[in-house]
């Protein structure tokens, strides 16, 4: 029998005042007696149209009916099955307009937690791992082709790892010096770790997966020349990482960034850091303009940074924010609803 509570078990996170000046985790994630709490909450569906909201269509009540049953590894097991990156998927999907919207329990009530449990499952093999007893990943059995991958941003990752499940022998060709795309220079650290990335990745080298980073396809190495290298097929995942600006005038003056410059001088060079090699300013007030999760993102880091006042311009209304403050993605991927000063 299902537990009816109507609200979904709260995740623990660090209180506004604090976490706004810090870029540690904001979410902190769920104790095993949290997670067996809520994944009783799921209904155990025989047609669960939350899988229909899922993109790479996770076995979500199979999990779920794994953590309810206290058997945690099985969890991370089934969504293994259909998912390379359960830690990042756990943290930054967005499950509210995605698998939570579809629940049958949100019809009346909140969904089920089904981003924080995938969150927990894989945290908790990710901590197994680290003490050594998880059971290693198999290696698949290789299918003697080899597929390159140009970008490991999200897509090129999950490419990687499905390919390589598949017995492809996969090496993923990455321009700047650390993979992730945006995982590592857009997604803060406090809402997404780095280490976490990492060990992301590090779950696709053990498949075999090959990481080439410092190498532009295009100028470094040629397409052709990937064929020529015996390469039968590439994938190219190199995103979308150009800055759109308006054309308005004053755009070059000095303390105007864009999102991209000023997140990835924070997130990927580590610009928030004592010594840190690559500067940022630190202005007291700052405008962000734009309504989205990536404004949210530049006007969560400024208030990290430093600053006593941020403002949203917005060209709508405050209800008509894409990335309203009030759950969602902005809000630490963990849907708690907090003061817009967090
Ligand atoms: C600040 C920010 C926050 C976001 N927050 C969220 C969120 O919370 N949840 C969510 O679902 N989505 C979020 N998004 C959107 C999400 O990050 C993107 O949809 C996603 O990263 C796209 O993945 P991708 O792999 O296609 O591209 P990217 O992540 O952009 O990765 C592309 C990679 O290709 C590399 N590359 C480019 N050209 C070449 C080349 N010629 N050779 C080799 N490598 C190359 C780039 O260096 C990069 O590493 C956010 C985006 C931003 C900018
Ligand atoms: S729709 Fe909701 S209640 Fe039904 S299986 Fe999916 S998570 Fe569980």
């Amino acid at each position: 029998m299902a537990d009816m509570r109507p609200d979904k078990t709260k995740m623990p996170s660090q209180e506004p005042s604090v976490r706004a000046r810090n870029f540690s985790e904001v979410a902190l994630g769920y104790t095993a007696e949290m997670a067996v709490g809520e994944a009783n909450r799921c209904l155990n569906c025989k047609n669960p149209a939350c899988v229909a909201g899922c993109p790479v269509g996770v076995n979500i009540p199979g999990f779920i009916k794994k953590i309810a049953e206290g058997d945690f590894d099985g969890a991370y097991a089934v969504i293994s099955e259909t998912s390379s990156l359960p830690a990042i998927c756990g943290r930054v999907c967005p499950q509210e307009s995605q698998c939570e919207t579809k629940c049958v329990r949100g019809i009346k009530t909140e969904p089920v937690g089904i981003g924080r449990l995938e969150r927990f499952a894989a945290d908790y093999h990710s901590a197994k791992k680290k003490e050594g007893a998880a059971v290693p990943a198999s290696k698949p059995e290789k299918n003697g082709k080899k597929v390159a991958v140009v970008g490991s941003g999200p897509a090129g990752l999950a490419c990687a790892g499905d390919l390589a499940r598949l017995g492809y022998g996969v090496t993923v060709f990455e321009a700047l010096h650390t993979p992730g795309g945006v995982l590592v220079y857009g997604i803060p650290e406090f809402r997404l770790p780095k280490a976490i990335v990492a060990e992301e990745i590090e779950g696709l080298c053990d498949l075999g997966v090959k990481f080439e980073c410092n190498t532009v396809v295009g100028r470094t190495v040629s397409v052709d020349e990937l064929f020529e290298e015996g390469f039968e097929a590439v994938f190219i995942g190199t995103g979308a990482g150009l800055p759109r600006f308006m054309n308005i005038p004053g755009e070059n003056l000095n303390g105007v960034f864009s999102a991209n410059e000023f997140l990835t001088r924070i997130n990927l060079m580590k610009a928030y850091r004592e010594g840190a090699d690559t500067p940022v300013m630190r202005p007291k007030r700052v405008a962000v303009v734009g309504g989205g999760n990536v404004a949210m993102d530049a006007a969560r880091c400024a208030l990290r940074l430093g600053a006593d006042e941020v403002s949203i311009v917005y060209r709508r209304s405050e209800a008509e924010l894409p990335a309203p403050c009030g759950g969602g993605r902005a809000c630490e991927g963990g849907g708690d609803r907090l003061p817009p000063s967090h």
